[in-house]
């Protein structure tokens, strides 16, 4: 059974007051009405999608890329990552590790210094290990279930990897589809993984998946669903009625760093091995925070849900004896800098 909000209020299924639009959702799974697809339906949503993509897909530097290592890095650099921040790294990394021989044989800390400004370093760590493993057994993964046995590749990733690159029949779910899907079919009687699993497409199970995600990227946004433009209006139950996803509560902080240099050189000090934000990265020295001081710099920058504002200070070469070393100006980005170091001497120029 397939309704139209304006159809449920129509039937008295809703009523049509203050603040409807957020509650259409929890009355589709009170009525717990069952909107699973239909087989001619889902042929359809799969014609009309892919059709869709063909024609509005973003130029993005890995569309249209089937080589496994190029398709796995893609997707380890967009976990939790926008696409804007990934598509200059992606290019880089690529260009310093082109093949997945050369990513195994390079050494943690290059790896890092590639990393450097993508930030969640474990995936870098996990991507390195998994090169390891790959170019000493001589050949990818293929299914989607192989893929999962290597570190930092969960169910998700394995399925984009294996469907786009060797054309598996595995469907994904992301953040984006898992949207796109509960605001098409409300409260359906399948979970997301296997909602998604009947739609893809056989035939283009790499390209549906991708469409998938890029409708939800582009069209069928988190708090203002763009439904005049989704190809897929007519199946979809609530064409954007849904309660809109809360924001995350950030946090806010003031954090002091120095900036010593001496000759060609700047003084870095390595972050903890233990730390649990950018183990074994390097970084300026920490500073308290001092307002009457007159700063070099002043940046804002965020970490996961944290807002920092960033006091940068010219300090004291006399205090350099606390642990770190001093590097050589050229050699400072072939070091795992933290992604704020590394814009901290983007602006004020130093790299
Ligand atoms: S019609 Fe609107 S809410 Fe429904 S899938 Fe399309 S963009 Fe999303």
């Amino acid at each position: 059974m397939l309704l139209a909000p304006e159809q449920l209020y129509f039937h008295g299924l809703i009523t049509k007051s203050a603040g409807h639009r957020g509650r259409v959702q929890s009355a589709i799974s009170d009525m717990n009405l069952r909107t699973d697809p239909t087989a001619p339906q889902r042929r359809r949503i799969g014609t009309q999608l892919l059709r869709w993509y063909d024609e509005n897909q973003r130029t993005l530097p890995w569309r249209g890329e089937r080589d496994p290592y190029r398709v796995w890095v893609s997707e380890i650099m967009l976990q939790q990552t926008r696409v804007n921040a990934v598509k200059d790294h992606y290019r880089r990394f690529l260009e310093r590790f082109p093949t997945v021989q050369e990513l195994a044989r390079a050494k943690p800390a290059a790896v890092l210094a590639s990393w450097s400004g993508l930030g969640y370093y474990r995936r870098a760590r996990a991507l390195h290990d998994s090169a390891r493993l790959v170019a000493r057994s001589g050949a990818f993964p293929r299914s989607a279930q192989e893929w999962q046995q290597l570190p930092g590749i969960g169910r998700y990733t394995a399925a984009a990897i294996a469907s786009i690159a060797f054309g598996e029949r595995s469907a994904v779910v992301d953040g984006n589809v898992e949207r796109v899907l509960a605001r098409m079919f409300g409260a359906s009687t399948k979970d997301s993984w296997e909602l998604a699993g009947e739609l893809l497409n056989a035939e283009r199970p790499g390209d549906f998946n991708q469409a998938m995600m890029e409708l939800g990227a582009t069209v069928c946004l988190p708090h203002a669903p763009l439904c005049h433009a989704c190809p897929v209006a007519e199946h979809c139950m609530t064409r954007g009625t849904v309660a809109k996803a809360p924001l995350p509560q950030r946090k806010k902080r003031e954090v002091g760093y120095e900036l010593l240099r001496q000759g060609d050189s700047i003084h870095l000090v390595k972050r903890p091995a233990t730390a649990s934000l950018m183990p074994n990265m390097w970084e300026l020295p920490s500073s308290r925070v001092d307002r009457k001081k007159r700063a070099l710099l002043r940046v804002r920058h965020s970490i996961t849900t944290t807002d920092y504002r960033v006091n940068v200070y010219a300090g004291s070469a006399g205090k350099a004896m606390r642990p770190g070393r001093w590097v050589r100006i050229s050699q400072v980005l072939e070091l795992p800098l933290t992604g704020l170091t590394r814009k901290i001497l983007r602006a004020l120029q130093i790299i």
